[in-house]
């Protein structure tokens, strides 16, 4: 058994749609964490305990439920990103 925080599962496979909206920005490493974490935090957690067959199903569900409040929180987190992103504190450029 684990303990899960759905919504992290559901703000991920939402980002991997939206991605394609914005050719534009920077989605490294880096950038996606920090769109991850933005988005994350201002959305309800929604945590379970499941076995990991029982996952998936909760956070299909889930995402069905919030779709339009993790779109809203994604696109505000990416520009917010954009503007600082914190990949160029490491290296110089780009
Ligand atoms: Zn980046």
């Amino acid at each position: 058994m684990k303990l899960i925080n759905t919504m992290e599962n559901a703000v991920a496979a939402q980002l991997l749609d939206i991605k394609s909206r914005f050719p534009g920005a920077c989605f490294c490493e880096y950038c996606q964490q920090d769109i991850m974490a933005l988005a994350l935090n201002s959305l309800p957690p929604r945590y379970v305990v499941t076995e990991e067959g029982g996952v998936y199903a909760r956070t299909a569900q889930l995402r069905q439920q919030y779709r339009t409040d993790i779109t809203v929180a994604l696109i505000r987190a990416i520009k917010k990103v954009q503007l600082h992103p914190r990949h160029n504190q490491d290296e110089q450029g780009t």
